[in-house]
C-alpha cells in the first residue's frame, strides 16, 4: 500500500503551499477567511504528519525506486559497489561498471551465472538470501567471497532485494561492496590478538581460549567422568634470566625462538604449543589417548630441551627445562593451566630439571606461601623484621674480624626458618625492599661499633633478585653513605649459583662497588658449578667454603682433598678463605692444619643479638682446639 510517487509529490506542494499560507494570514495579511486557513492548515499538518510515517517505514524509499526507474542505472553507474541484476534463475542481466574493479567487464558477466562468482563454501548461504528476498524480506547484510578475473577470492558484503521492473517480474537487485581490507585488518587483529610475535606461537590469550572450549566440550560430552585425556604441559627455561643478561636480550629472544621450534616440533600438530609468556610456554594436549601418555610427552619435552645445546650469537648454551603437568578430571577440571604452573613452580623449586604432576597438596602449599608473602609484606612494611649477626673469628688470634648480618622474622610469636620466607620473599620480589632493611640497619650497626671502638666489618646476604633490581648499586653507596661506614668494612655475599650466572647489568653494578672498595665474598662455594679454575675471572675478595664441606672433614678424604685444594688455590689468587658451618673441634682442628685462618659456625657462636656480638668482641674468643672438648657453642647463642 501506499501513496504513488506523483500524489505524493503533489500532497507535499499542498501541505507546503497551506503551511505558507497560514504563515501569511497570522502576519495580518489577508489572502482568505480565517476559518478556510485553518482548516487548509489541519489538513496541510495531517499530511506533514502521514509523511513522516512513510519516511519512517522505508517505503518512501521504495516508491521512489519504482517511480525512477530511469535514474537507477545512472547511479548503479556511478557507485563503487557492484550493482547486479539477475533473473529468477541467477543469470546476470546487468552488471555495474564497478565490477572493472574485479577485472571484469560489464558484458562479460552479464548472461553468466552468479553462482559461478560465489565461492562454493558461501554458495548455500547465498541461495538461502536469495529465497528470503524473493519472498520479499528485507534483505540482510550477507558476507561471501567472490570470485575475480585472475582466480582470486574477494570479500564482499552483498545485500539482495527484488527488483521491481514492471515488465520483467522476479528479478533481484544484487549489491556488492568490497571489504577485503577490512577483512585482512580483521583477520591481522585477531592474529596479533592470539599470537605471540617472537616465536610465532599462539600467546596466553589464545591457549586460555582454547583451554575453556576444550574442558566445555569434554564437560558436555560426559558429565560423569570428564575426559582424562585434556592435559596441560607447562614448561620453564631454568636460568634463562641469566642467559638473557649474559648474551644479551637479542640472543636471548633468537633462543627462545628456537626453543619454541623445538616444542612445536615434538608436540603432536592436533595439539596447541603457546608461548605463555617470558621463558614459559603452555602446551595443552587435546589428542592424547591416556593420562600417562601426557606424562610421557612431558618426560620426552624435558629430554628435547636439555639434550641439545642451543647456540645463538656464536656460543652454544645448555638448559634444562622445569615441566609441570596437569591432567583435567574430576574437580581439577577448570583449573588445567593454572594447576600445570603451580606444578611447574614446584619442579622449580625443587631445583628444576624436571617433571612434575599436579596434584592437590600443591594448591595448598601455594596458598600457603600467598599468605606468608602477604604477612611477610606487612612486616616489612611495619620494619618488625630483626638482625642476628654470626661472628667470623680468626683463628690464630682468636678475634672477631667481623660479622655476617642474618635476617629473622617471628610470624605470630613464631620464628620462621629464613630459608622458608626468603624463598616467598625472592618469588614476590619482597626481597627488594626487606634487603634494604637489613643493609641499611646493618650498617648503622657496624658503623655504631666501629664508633665505640670496635674495628669489625660486616657481611650482607645479596640475593639474585636484590642483585638485579634497578639501582641496586646506587642503593648500597647510598646506604653507606647514610651511615658513615667505610665501604671497605661492608662485604656482599653472593652466593656462588646466582654469581656464575649473573653477568650484565649485575656484573656491572658488583664491580662499580668494588671499585669504591666494597668487599664481594662467594657464598656456599663448592655446591655450584664454579670451578676453581673460574674463580680468578669472578674476581672476589673472599671464599666462603659451603658447610656441607666443613661438616665432611674427617670423614670423608675425598672431601677433606677437595677443601685442602680450595683453600690452597684461594691463598695463591690472594683471597681471602672463611670456612663455614664449624661444629666441631676436629673441624677445627683440620682447617686449622690446612691453612684455613679464618671461620664461623655453631661451634664459634650461634647467631647472636647485637649485643652478644658487643661483648664477645671485647672478650675476644675463648676459641679450644682440644678434641672432644666444646661441642656446644662457645658463646651462649642468643634467645
Ligand atoms: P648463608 O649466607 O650461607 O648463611 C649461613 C647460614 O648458616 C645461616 O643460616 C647460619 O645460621 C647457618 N649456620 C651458621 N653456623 C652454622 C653451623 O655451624 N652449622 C649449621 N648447620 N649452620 C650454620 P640462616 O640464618 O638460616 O640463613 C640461611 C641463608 O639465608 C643464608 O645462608 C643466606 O643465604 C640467607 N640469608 C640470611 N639472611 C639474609 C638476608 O638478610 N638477605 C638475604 N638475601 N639472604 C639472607
Ligand atoms: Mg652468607
Ligand atoms: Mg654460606
Amino acid at each position: 500500500a501506499g501513496l504513488p510517487g506523483a500524489t505524493l509529490a503533489a500532497a507535499l506542494a499542498a501541505a507546503v503551499a497551506a503551511l505558507v499560507t497560514i504563515g501569511w494570514a497570522l502576519d495580518g495579511g489577508s489572502f482568505a477567511e480565517p476559518a478556510v486557513v485553518v482548516c487548509a492548515g489541519l489538513a496541510a499538518l495531517a499530511l506533514v504528519a502521514r509523511t513522516a510515517d512513510l519516511l519512517r517505514d522505508g517505503r518512501i524509499a521504495a516508491m521512489i525506486s519504482q517511480e525512477s526507474q530511469h535514474r537507477f542505472r545512472e547511479l548503479a553507474d556511478r557507485t563503487s559497489d557492484v550493482v547486479l541484476i539477475c533473473d529468477r534463475d541467477g543469470i546476470i542481466r546487468y552488471a555495474s561498471p564497478a565490477v572493472g574493479e574485479y577485472g571484469y567487464t560489464s558484458a562479460e558477466l552479464e548472461g553468466r551465472s552468479l553462482s559461478e562468482l560465489v565461492h562454493p563454501e558461501d554458495r548455500a548461504a547465498g541461495a538461502r538470501t536469495v529465497r528470503a528476498a524473493t519472498a520479499g524480506r528485507h534483505p540482510d547484510r550477507f558476507p561471501c567471497r567472490v570470485r575475480s578475473a585472475d582466480g582470486t577470492w574477494r570479500h564482499v558484503e552483498s545485500t539482495v532485494s527484488r527488483y521491481r521492473e514492471v515488465n520483467t517480474p522476479g528479478q533481484l537487485l544484487i549489491t556488492a561492496r568490497d571489504v577485503s581490507d577490512q577483512v585482512a585488518l580483521r583477520r591481522q587483529v585477531t592474529y596479533l590478538t592470539y599470537h605471540d610475535g617472537l616465536t610465532g606461537l599462539p600467546n596466553r590469550a589464545y591457549v586460555e581460549d582454547r583451554a575453556k572450549d576444550a574442558i566445555d566440550r569434554a564437560a558436555a560430552a560426559e558429565p560423569d567422568r570428564p575426559s582424562a585425556q585434556i592435559g596441560a604441559v607447562f614448561i620453564d627455561l631454568d636460568g634463562f634470566t641469566g642467559v638473557n643478561d649474559s648474551i644479551g636480550h637479542g640472543a636471548g629472544d633468537l633462543l627462545l625462538a628456537q626453543a619454541a621450534r623445538r616444542l612445536r616440533a615434538a608436540v603432536p600438530s592436533g595439539d596447541t604449543v603457546a608461548r605463555w609468556g617470558g621463558d614459559e610456554f603452555a602446551i595443552l594436549v587435546e589428542s592424547a589417548a591416556s593420562a600417562p601418555e601426557i606424562v610421557d610427552l612431558a618426560e620426552r619435552l624435558a629430554g628435547i630441551i636439555a639434550a641439545e645445546p642451543f647456540r645463538v650469537a656464536d656460543r652454544e648454551i645448555s638448559l634444562t627445562a622445569s615441566i609441570g603437568v596437569a591432567l583435567a578430571g574430576g574437580r581439577a577440571l577448570g583449573h588445567l593451566l593454572r594447576n600445570a604452573d603451580v606444578a611447574m613452580s614446584r619442579a622449580k623449586d625443587l631445583g628444576g630439571g624436571r617433571v612434575e604432576v599436579f596434584a592437590a597438596h600443591m594448591h595448598a602449599d601455594v596458598m600457603r606461601r600467598l599468605e606468608m608473602a602477604s604477612d611477610l609484606r606487612a612486616a616489612v612494611t611495619a620494619g618488625k623484621l630483626e638482625l642476628q649477626y654470626q661472628p667470623v673469628v680468626d683463628f690464630s688470634t682468636s678475634q672477631v674480624i667481623g660479622v655476617e648480618a642474618l635476617v629473622r622474622w617471628s610470624r605470630g610469636g613464631q620464628p620462621v626458618p629464613p630459608a622458608e620466607f626468603l624463598g616467598v620473599a625472592e618469588d614476590s620480589g619482597l626481597v627488594v625492599p626487606l634487603g634494604e632493611q637489613v643493609l641499611r640497619e646493618a650498617c648503622a650497626q657496624a658503623a655504631a661499633w666501629r664508633g665505640a671502638g670496635l674495628e669489625i666489618g660486616v657481611s650482607v646476604n645479596f640475593s639474585l633478585r636484590q642483585l638485579t633490581a634497578a639501582g641496586f648499586a646506587a642503593s648500597v653507596l647510598t646506604a653507606l653513605d647514610e651511615t658513615g661506614l667505610p665501604p671497605g668494612a661492608l662485604t656482599l655475599e653472593v652466593a656462588e649459583r646466582v654469581l656464575i650466572d649473573g653477568a650484565g647489568p649485575m656484573a656491572d653494578g658488583l664491580a662499580e662497588l668494588r671499585r669504591h672498595g666494597v668487599r664481594l665474598a662467594i657464598d656456599d662455594f663448592g655446591t655450584g658449578y664454579a670451578s676453581l679454575a673460574y674463580l680468578k675471572q669472578l674476581s672476589v675478595d673472599v671464599i666462603k667454603i659451603d658447610p656441607s664441606f666443613v661438616t665432611g672433614l674427617g670423614d670423608d678424604a675425598t672431601l677433606a682433598m677437595l677443601t685442602r685444594t680450595i683453600i690452597q688455590v684461594g691463598h695463591d689468587l690472594g683471597i681471602e678463605v672463611v670456612a663455614e658451618g664449624i661444629e666441631r673441634p676436629e673441624h677445627l682442628d683440620l682447617l686449622r692444619e690446612m691453612g684455613c685462618g679464618l671461620g664461623q659456625g655453631y661451634l664459634i657462636a650461634k647467631p647472636m643479638d647485637a649485643a652478644g656480638i658487643e661483648a664477645l668482641v671485647r672478650s675476644g674468643w675463648q676459641g679450644t682446639t682440644v678434641p672432644g672438648e666444646a661441642t656446644a657453642p662457645v658463646v651462649a647463642p642468643a634467645k
